[in-house]
């Protein structure tokens, strides 16, 4: 059983924002999206600094068209949950394609995009996206 993560909403989510550090508990094997010394399930102190990959399968999507405060300008988007080889799911935003081009099961690889864009102070926030891998040749 691994933990359905949300989009990170603070500042001490920011390594996790930028790079998908993630703390696995080596006793259970759960993970959390913050730093923490203790395992929030088990309780174990084996806890070690670990990255998720840069590519996912895509489990199951949905298009906002209401979104919460400061996401406004991007609506409507798409947000998607897709699971990593290890097992572990995640909720994230899905770019640079429409929504029929996807389909469960497809690879998506992660880039870094605008994600928020604060109006009162001129803060434009920038995180994870992730969208359909791009074929190279
Ligand atoms: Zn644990």
């Amino acid at each position: 059983m691994h933990a359905i993560f949300r989009p990170p909403v603070n500042w001490r989510h920011r390594r996790f924002r930028y790079g998908l550090v993630v703390w696995r508990c080596l006793n259970c094997g759960a993970v959390h999206q913050y730093a923490t010394r203790i395992c929030r399930r088990c309780r174990s102190n084996r806890v070690a600094e670990d990255r998720l990959p840069d590519r996912a399968r895509l489990v199951t999507l949905t298009v906002v068209k209401n979104p919460p405060v400061s996401f406004e300008k991007q609506a409507p988007y798409i947000v998607g949950l897709v699971e990593f080889e290890d097992g572990t799911k995640m909720l994230t935003g899905i770019t640079d394609c429409e929504p029929e081009e996807l389909k469960p099961g497809m690879e998506l690889e992660r880039v870094v995009r605008k994600i928020a864009e604060d109006g009162e102070s001129g803060l434009i926030v920038y995180g994870y996206k992730f969208r359909p891998v791009i074929k190279r040749r």
